[in-house]
């Protein structure tokens, strides 16, 4: 179980929800992790809180992914204080939802800033690192509606779709530099996330997903330490689903 021992994780959206999880296993199996939030300071002191018998293992640092200035400050610690990174798990995300014809501006770019254009600065950074020590694993984290579509989620699905595209390319860019780039794409999840919907609607999604009931943020670390881990050194590109067959 002491897998990653030897590894630097840097997660982002790592204080709640799936990122929380992973974060957790991560530190389970001996990583060093650097957990990135937005703002939400109280969630960022109860993961402290939770996870004190690690506590020599975590660094949390608030960094609004889509401000290219912050994610190079980022990095630039990063190369300073840990001098290599070997995983990133480009987790941080948000929902906007309206019908497209309703949807302002600021709900389609501020989704695809924060999902798509997050994703690329993150990984920018994270490749420049990686390619000095010839050792990396990136994980994306997108979503079914990336194919699939859901109504009054255009932007959402757009800047999901956007991750697989860019997953698959930059996998193909640094497949030769022992670095590996993949998507999970957790169907629904019980997190935070999903907090504004109210019930019945929340029992409609249940009846949509084949196995009768959502994921938990656990099966989704699950699937993200199995990428990152040594058992998939020949998977890059892909997309590994963990939806409950939606
Ligand atoms: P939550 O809303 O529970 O947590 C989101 C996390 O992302 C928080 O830690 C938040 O920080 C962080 N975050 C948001 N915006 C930024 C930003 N601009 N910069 C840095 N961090 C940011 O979401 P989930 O855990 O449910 O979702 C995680 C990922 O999984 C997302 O990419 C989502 O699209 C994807 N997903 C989720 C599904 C679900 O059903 N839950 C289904 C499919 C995909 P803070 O705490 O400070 O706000």
């Amino acid at each position: 179980m002491e897998e990653f021992n030897s590894r630097t994780a840097l997660i982002s959206g790592a204080t709640r929800g799936i990122g929380k999880a992973i974060s957790r296993r991560f530190l389970e199996t001996g990583a060093q992790i650097v957990g990135v939030y937005a703002g939400n300071s109280e969630a960022a002191k109860l993961f402290s809180d939770e996870n004190q018998q690690f506590s020599e293992r975590f660094e949390l640092l608030q960094c609004n992914v889509a401000d290219e200035k912050q994610v190079a400050a980022l990095f630039t610690r990063i190369d300073v204080k840990y001098q290599s990174l070997d995983i990133l798990v480009n987790n941080a995300g948000i929902r906007r939802d309206a019908m497209l014809a309703m949807m302002s501006y600021h709900q389609w770019q501020d989704v695809l800033d924060t999902n798509l254009t997050g994703t690329y600065l993150m990984a920018k950074q994270a490749v420049l690192l990686m390619m000095k020590h010839k050792y990396g694993r990136i994980i994306n984290i997108t979503s079914p509606v990336a194919h699939l579509g859901f109504a009054g989620q255009a932007n959402y699905a757009a800047s999901k779709a956007g991750q697989v595209a860019l997953t698959k390319s930059l996998a193909k860019e640094v497949a030769r530099k022992n670095i590996t780039v993949n998507c999970v794409s957790p169907g629904f999840i019980s997190t935070d996330f999903m907090s504004d919907l109210n019930q019945d609607l929340l029992a409609e999604y249940k009846k949509m997903v084949p196995m009768r009931r959502f994921g938990t943020p656990d099966e989704v670390a699950d699937a993200v330490l199995f990428l990152a881990g040594n058992r998939a050194a020949y998977i890059s590109g892909c997309v590994l689903e963990v939806s409950g067959a939606l």
